[in-house]
């Protein structure tokens, strides 16, 4: 067994009077790659917000033994008014304290990594919703992430677009990256995951490998969701 890089303990999250998460356990090791799945509403982009540190949850523990986490957004969140090497050297200049030289250096290896090396110095607006993703994926590599969660990187793409971003994720994944991902790719989560994650009303309705949860899971509900979303 890997050691473990990120454990949820019992995690409870209210939004006023609406219980989101009713006490979700998680365990990802050290190259896990860790699907979640459920429908829309099931708290699967709160559990992600609450291991990155943008909420507070109300009950629970969340023990970040990797402690360097990126996130990759659904709408990628790149910075409009500064070219793409720029958006992916700002936070490991600012944040890491790298030279220029140095985040730059790094920044195009990364950029030849998710394919688009030739638009360094193009603004986001310049770029396919496929090459601003393959970006905001870069600027999150730049940070050095032990962990990286994703929520739904391909739901904002147009479909033909769709592969390319799955293609530099499940690169990330034969590098054996540690990452928790959020997706209704219900084909690519099967074939890149380690263990698949079905989140119902904010618990855990089923956890197991692709093969168990896809092809013989326990829950009903789960099995109502696979095959409605074959
Ligand atoms: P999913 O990502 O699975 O679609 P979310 O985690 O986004 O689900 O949302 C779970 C539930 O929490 C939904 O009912 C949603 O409306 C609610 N919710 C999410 N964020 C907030 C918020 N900031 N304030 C109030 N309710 C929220
Ligand atoms: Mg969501």
């Amino acid at each position: 067994m890997t050691p473990p890089a990120l454990e949820v303990r019992n995690l409870h999250k209210r939004y006023g009077d609406l219980e989101v998460l009713k006490g979700v356990d998680l365990l990802a090791r050290d190259g896990d790659v860790i699907s979640i799945l459920g429908s829309s509403g099931s708290g699967k982009s709160t559990l992600l917000r609450c291991i990155n540190l943008l909420e507070n949850p109300h009950q629970g523990q969340i023990n970040r033994l990797r402690a360097r986490v990126g996130f990759v957004f659904q709408s990628f969140n790149l910075w409009p008014h500064m070219t793409i090497l720029d958006n992916i050297i700002e936070a490991p200049r600012r944040v890491l304290g790298q030279s220029k030289a140095d985040a730059i250096a790094a920044a195009e290896v990364f950029l030849e990594k998710v394919g688009i090396a030739d638009k360094r110095h193009a603004y986001p607006a310049q770029l396919s919703g496929g090459q601003q993703q393959r970006a905001a994926i870069a600027r999150t590599l730049a940070m050095k992430p032990q962990v990286i969660l994703f929520d739904e990187p391909t739901s904002a793409l147009d479909p033909e677009m769709v592969n390319e971003v799955l293609m530099v994720i499940r690169a990330l994944a034969e590098e054996g990256r540690t990452m928790l991902l959020v997706t209704h790719e219900m084909g690519f989560a099967r074939q890149v995951s380690s263990q698949v994650v079905f989140l119902h009303q904010g618990q855990v309705e089923e956890i197991g490998t692709p093969e168990q949860v896809f092809d013989n899971p326990a829950s009903e509900r789960c099995r109502q969701f696979m095959s409605s979303h074959k």
